[in-house]
């Protein structure tokens, strides 16, 4: 019996992909264009998109929100596990980065579905619940600035229903998190791991999956 995550070496990992992962070849085109990008580091990993799959359906998700879309994998993945009336608010202030992806949404047949708002996110949030929108979405995704998580969550969290999602990506950081830290991003990242411990509105877990994801589902 194991009392701790496995570390996973190369040839693990290799096996976990190889043995689990099923990606559309949408997915898979688009996750080959961006890994030789120079912030390719900033999109997640296979097997953490179809973790996600598997909670949005076992959620029933609908309405969704992507918070840092970068090449677009991650609301790719969302409109995928999504019903055909599904919708996915993607915010970013980069369309450098997210038009790589608009092709590969097209090829999955899922372009419809991903509603684009090229903004501060904290605006196109903020405009939604003025627009009386809160309490109606299921699932949201956090992958974006790392000092902006703890007003993305907040947004987040007002937006969602009870029994509603949050994911939130990075939450390890490279171990960075529990070393003493002097950058804004890293002391961002433990601030908030420290406020959602002790948030009573919220069941918490924290996954040692990709680079570190807390799931808060709103209480
Ligand atoms: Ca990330």
């Amino acid at each position: 019996m194991s009392r701790r995550t496995l570390n996973l070496d190369d040839t693990l990992y290799d096996y976990v992909i190889n043995h689990s992962v099923r990606e559309h070849p949408a997915q898979a085109a688009l996750r080959e264009v961006t890994r030789t990008h120079s912030h390719a580091m900033m999109q997640i990993s296979p097997e953490q998109g179809q973790f996600m799959t598997l909670l949005i359906k076992l959620i029933g998700a609908r309405r969704t929100i992507d918070v840092g879309v970068f090449t677009g994998y991650s609301a790719l993945t969302v409109a995928l596990a999504l019903p055909d009336n599904g919708k996915v608010l993607a915010c970013d202030i980069s369309d450098d980065y997210t038009r790589i992806g608009k092709p590969y949404w097209e090829q999955a047949g899922v372009a419809e579905k991903i509603d684009l708002k090229l903004a501060p996110a904290a605006e196109t949030l903020s405009a939604r619940i003025a627009a009386g929108e809160a309490g109606q979405y299921d699932f949201a995704f956090i992958d974006a600035d790392k000092t902006g998580y703890d007003t993305y969550y907040e947004r987040c969290l007002t937006l969602l229903r009870p029994g509603g999602l949050i994911a939130i990506d990075n939450t390890l950081w490279s171990g960075k998190v529990a070393l003493p830290a002097d950058d804004a991003d890293t002391k961002a990242l433990q601030a908030l791991n420290d406020k959602l411990h002790a948030d009573e509105r919220v069941d918490l877990a924290l996954l040692p999956i990709g680079d570190g994801l807390t799931l808060a589902r709103k209480r």
